[in-house]
């Protein structure tokens, strides 16, 4: 048997000593569970090592030169230090993107008078070039102070570039990663942070103020009248608006301060350790940085103001949520008292109208009063009207005049309406079952136009609807004995996207009652377009009607107009007992109000 010759021996030797840290490095490179840097570093130190090297950088290029990541014996590099370009040794692999081996750098032209060479000693040099995608995005050097044995052989290169590899691999996929994040907390529109990235953000403002004791604010900002910019220039113009408002909003924030697209036309603004006044004193200004001047689109200057709420987290039990909720009602004031305004509130304080509706929503607190309708020839009762009721923690009840207008401009209605038309056809079915009342009584419940509008809502009523008419045990005709009041509060509603919502429940049966006429929010354009079953005179003509001769005249007019036209009149807020005389004498057919009975609570609603 031949023995190997000492070359033979020492070829021998270093294959399996390339074998072997081939493997180390495969063993590193798939191993799962490490955080980035934790990889890097375990990859620097294990190609030093092999490379017996003293030591390995990998440095990022962009218009700096930054020292990612150090493997360092030689205490000559410090991890994370930037330096310009023109200090560094691997400036030249960066731009000429190909691998540099030095085995002398004293000898070497381009560096011989570097002062890492010069002062620091270092003799020899590998520079490899990390490829990110098509970017060369780092170079990966190692350095010795001593020279090589044997210079650098094919295996050591081939080894080095396979770590570069590695690492351009893995930064790529960091990048891609840093950038997805980005992507999914961005606004496309605006750019800020979107509202999931303010969650969470706000999630860690509140455990660092928890730590350190600090204060913060929340501002609410939703712009003024924004609908009309859609309406009556387009989206596109909407949109630019929107992006020349978040810049005006973003220019004037303070250093420490940030701010989201918390939704459509709304914004987030964190004010850091801001008391209330300072808090105010800022939103001001931001907003008079949004208003000063008119922003310039391709349909012309348009002009922009915004209402803000501002809240402070409670102390007590520092949820972000909180203070998110007073912003959010202080906003709500804002807009009623007028808006182009900023109002505040500092600590829990009292509820405010919105948190007690959102709160009664969700602990089942929205309940149903009826209040009776009687008829004013027979003095008989013959329908009742659904009312809903906002009970407060202590038991006392809000009555619909305190909440309702909170209610819209929050978009709550849906919500209630869909309880209190359930609760009243549920009232509707017992009454039937247990043969207290016929089905000629009347069930009236009022009905919002944001309901309507609500294809699922109303698909649900319906189905409870036909329920209700199965389980009660009476042969119902064409007609139902419930009956919806529509008004017009909030704005003329284009009938035909009206009367399209109501189709399906005059389908069913149920009829209609035009509520609050004569208050400027039902129009004769309703009555004349709908088919109005009921007319409802609203309470202050029914007050007034004693002391106007006019308005006498009014009412006798609508109501004869009203029984040509087969409409049922029923005139609100009767108080006394010559009222109801006078208006049964005008051909008022029936009647609601104290002098008959006020609203009342059953007990297990
Ligand atoms: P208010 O003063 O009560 O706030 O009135 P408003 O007209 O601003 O009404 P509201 O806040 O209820 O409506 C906001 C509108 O913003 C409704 C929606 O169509 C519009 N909007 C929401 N997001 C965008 C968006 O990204 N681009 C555009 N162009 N419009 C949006
Ligand atoms: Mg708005
Ligand atoms: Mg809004």
């Amino acid at each position: 048997m031949n023995l190997p010759s000492d070359q033979q021996a020492q070829a021998l030797d270093e294959s399996l000593l390339h074998a072997q840290r081939l493997k180390s490095l495969w063993k590193l490179v798939t191993q799962r569970d490490l955080r980035e840097d934790q990889r890097f570093h375990a990859m620097l130190r294990l190609a030093s090592q092999a490379m017996n090297m003293e030591l390995a950088v990998l440095g990022e290029f962009s218009s700096l030169y930054t020292l990612r990541y150090v493997y360092d014996t030689l205490n000559l590099a410090e991890e994370g230090a930037v330096l310009s370009i023109e200090d560094t040794l691997c400036q030249h692999v960066q731009q000429s993107r190909e691998p540099l081996f030095v085995e002398d750098l004293r000898q070497h032209p381009l560096f011989q008078s570097h002062h890492l060479v010069v002062q620091a000693g270092l003799y020899v040099y590998a520079g490899i070039p990390v490829w990110a995608g098509e970017e060369v995005q780092a170079v990966l050097a190692f350095m010795r102070r001593e020279p090589l044995r044997g210079g650098f052989n094919e295996a050591d290169i081939a080894y080095m570039e396979l770590v570069a590899g590695w690492m351009g691999y893995h930064l790529s996929q960091s990048q891609q990663r840093q950038l997805l994040e980005k992507y999914a907390m961005t606004d496309q529109l605006t750019g800020m942070l979107n509202r999931r990235a303010a969650e969470s953000r706000l999630e860690q403002e509140m455990a660092r103020a928890k730590r350190h004791g600090e204060g913060f604010a929340l501002a609410m900002l939703d712009l003024d009248f924004f609908k009309a910019v859609n309406d009556r220039y387009g989206h596109a113009v909407g949109d630019a608006v929107l992006r020349a408002v978040a810049q005006r909003i973003l220019a004037g924030l303070r250093e420490d301060d940030w701010v989201a697209r918390w939704g459509g036309e709304e914004f987030l603004v964190f004010l850091r350790s801001a008391d209330v006044r300072e808090a105010v004193f800022v939103i001001e200004r931001l907003s008079a940085g949004v208003k000063q001047a008119p922003i310039a689109t391709t349909a012309g200057d348009i002009r922009m103001t915004l209402s803000a709420g501002i809240g402070m987290p409670d102390k007590a039990d520092f949820d972000f949520r909180l203070a998110v909720e007073v912003a959010d009602a202080c906003l709500y004031q804002a807009k009623a008292n007028g808006r182009d305004r900023v109002e505040a509130r500092g600590g829990a304080g009292v509820l405010w109208p919105a948190q007690v509706i959102k709160r009664a929503l969700q602990d089942g607190q929205v309940v149903m009063a009826t209040q009776v309708i009687v008829d004013l020839a027979s003095g008989r009762t013959v329908a009742d009207e659904a009312l809903a009721r906002v009970r407060l923690p202590d038991g006392s009840l809000l009555a619909a005049g305190e909440f309702i207008e909170a209610a819209e401009g929050l978009g709550l209605m849906p919500q209630i309406d869909r309880i209190v038309s359930r609760l009243s056809m549920a009232r509707c079915a017992d009454n039937l079952r247990g043969g207290g009342v016929g089905q000629e009584f009347a069930h009236f419940v009022n009905l919002s136009p944001q309901f309507l509008a609500r294809r699922d809502l109303v698909e649900e009523m319906l189905g409870n609807a036909m329920n209700f008419c199965q389980t009660c045990g009476v042969e119902f005709g064409p007609v139902k004995p419930v009956v919806f009041e529509i008004t017009e509060r909030q704005f003329l509603r284009n009938l035909d996207t009206l009367e399209a919502d109501l189709k399906p429940l005059l389908d069913f049966g149920f009829r209609l009652a035009l509520d609050d006429f004569g208050s400027g929010y039902s129009s004769f354009l309703y009555l004349a377009r709908l088919p109005i079953s009921f007319l409802k005179i609203e309470g202050w003509l029914v007050a007034n009607i004693r002391k106007e001769r006019k308005i006498a005249a009014i009412v006798e007019s609508l109501a004869g107009f009203a029984r040509r036209e087969g409409i049922i009149t029923i005139a609100e807020c009767i108080e006394d007992a010559e009222t109801a005389r006078i208006l049964r004498d005008m051909g008022v057919d029936q009647g609601q109000g104290w002098y008959f009975g006020r609203p009342e609570v059953e007990l297990d609603c």
